[in-house]
């Protein structure tokens, strides 16, 4: 029997608004521990929170960007649970009336594009961190003690849920770069998965394909990075079907998957029990964006990802067009087209010479370095590359400065070359035509690469006919 894997996702952004969610306390990294507190996230009694006007508006927007409905009134609501980490005993976040919904996000594939629905997009405080001391696996397993950094407790989170329309671990992983791309392009969040401001849950079930059941999921949490959470998800979808197969029982549990040794290990079935006990947060009057508003928002929505991909795809093919949005350089790929090179070319340059490249100085030299790459020795080109971001770097000198085309500098070289290998020579006129690469590559060699290979080709070449 063939089976059909049925995924959801659940994830949390963290945005870098310049203050938390309900205080004023600076948000994000840097600072030591417990250095960024007050009472309204250290969760005094008395004190009162005041909603954060930036995090509304980048939800609302991000809300846009995935093709929601913006509620007319949306509704803060405690989540009752306990925890070290959640010093008053709930997290504010949203329940029957969440601030975005029923949205749809088209994921470019090269059989067409997939239709993922975004169940929801909500807003939330974080919870603050628990350090685990001692053991080896930096969970609570093992540790002598733990401890609770505040710094973290109450910053702003979006929390977007999927509907269960992803079908492999591979789609999922295409629809979390284009997400993550999406996010940091509207500057809302740096959406690291590393770092923690991006964070991923995946909800994972099979049905025999053709059926449109749905059978008892199961939750993996913790993964850090998209690789990991589609080898998560392939591990489950794999360990599922081998269930049913065998005549058992899939079971609602929760996994975290150990990338290091590509194993799923379930939880302790007790904190799954889940009864939040949501109501209205009565400190806060819920939030009723203007009609105004969300319509500037829309306004101000730039191309998003999965556009520009096929709007690249004519010129790249579908494989370079992806790679290049979702790696965040189509800005500099756009700076460095030029009608002169083919466009994959400096696509493929992005990708590979010039991957570490962060910004271009200097774009007109960078160009016609890229229009001399064939020109030069690779060596040379690389350098050129990492020199070009100097303020007088001339792409013109450089070339020259490495590259002799000069017929009169060249034939005696020529002529040493061809007078030490005459038994190629000979092999060559009586019909090896592909030794002429060896005699390029041995001018090349005693120029030290200071030669245009192009000119070096054709005199080498007409040298052996005459
Ligand atoms: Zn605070
Ligand atoms: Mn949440």
């Amino acid at each position: 029997m063939s089976w059909q894997p049925v995924v959801g996702l659940e994830i949390h952004v963290q945005l870098k608004t310049r203050t938390k969610m309900f205080c004023r306390c600076p948000a994000g990294f840097g600072g030591g521990e417990n250095t960024q507190t007050c009472p309204v996230c250290l969760g005094f009694p008395g004190a009162l929170p005041v909603t954060n006007r930036a995090a509304v508006e980048w939800t609302v927007k991000l809300g846009l960007a995935l093709g929601c409905e913006i509620a007319p009134r949306a509704v803060f609501a405690r989540k009752n649970y306990f925890y070290p980490d959640l010093p008053k005993g709930y997290q504010i976040s949203q329940y029957d009336l969440p601030l975005c919904t029923n949205g749809k996000v088209l994921v470019p594939t090269a059989e067409g594009d997939h239709e993922i629905g975004i169940v929801r997009a909500h807003l939330e405080e974080d919870a603050a961190k628990t350090v685990h001391v001692g053991g080896r696996t930096g969970r609570i397993g093992g540790a002598d003690y733990s401890m609770v950094d505040f710094n973290r407790g109450g910053t702003p989170l979006v929390e977007i849920v999927t509907a269960p329309d992803i079908h492999s671990a591979d789609d999922a992983r295409r629809f979390l770069q284009l997400l993550r791309q999406t996010i940091v392009e509207l500057g809302i969040s740096d959406a690291e998965m590393e770092k923690g401001t991006l964070r991923v849950d995946a909800n994972v079930s099979v049905r025999p394909a053709g059926s449109d059941e749905l059978r008892t999921r199961t939750e993996i949490k913790n993964v850090n990075s998209f690789a990991f959470v589609a080898q998560g998800i392939q591990a489950e979808i794999d360990r599922q079907i081998a269930v049913w197969e065998a005549g058992g029982e899939v079971e609602q549990q929760t996994y975290d998957f150990d990338a290091a040794h590509g194993k799923l290990t379930a939880r302790r079935s007790k904190e799954e029990a889940e009864d939040y006990r949501y109501f209205p947060e009565p400190d806060l009057v819920p939030i009723e964006p203007p009609a105004e508003l969300v319509e500037r928002l829309r306004a101000e929505l730039p191309e998003l990802p999965g556009a520009r991909i096929r709007r690249l795809e004519g010129a790249l093919g579908f494989g370079l067009a992806t790679d290049i949005v979702t790696s965040g350089r189509h800005a500099l790929y756009e700076l460095l087209l030029d009608d002169q090179v083919d466009p994959r070319e400096v696509a493929n340059f992005l990708m590979n010479e010039g991957r570490e490249l962060r910004d271009v100085p200097n774009p007109a030299e960078l160009r016609s370095l890229l229009k001399a790459k064939r020109e030069i020795p690779r060596e040379a080109f690389l350098e050129g590359v990492a020199a070009s971001a100097g303020s007088s770097f001339s792409a013109a000198a450089f070339t020259r400065e490495r590259v002799t085309s000069d017929a009169a500098a060249l034939e005696p070289v020529i002529e040493r070359v061809l007078a030490a290998n005459e038994a190629q020579v000979q092999a060559y006129r009586e019909g090896k035509e592909g030794l002429l690469g060896f005699f390029v590559g041995q001018v090349m060699k005693e120029l030290g690469g200071k030669a245009d290979a192009r000119a070096v080709n054709e005199l080498v070449r007409s040298r052996l006919q005459s």
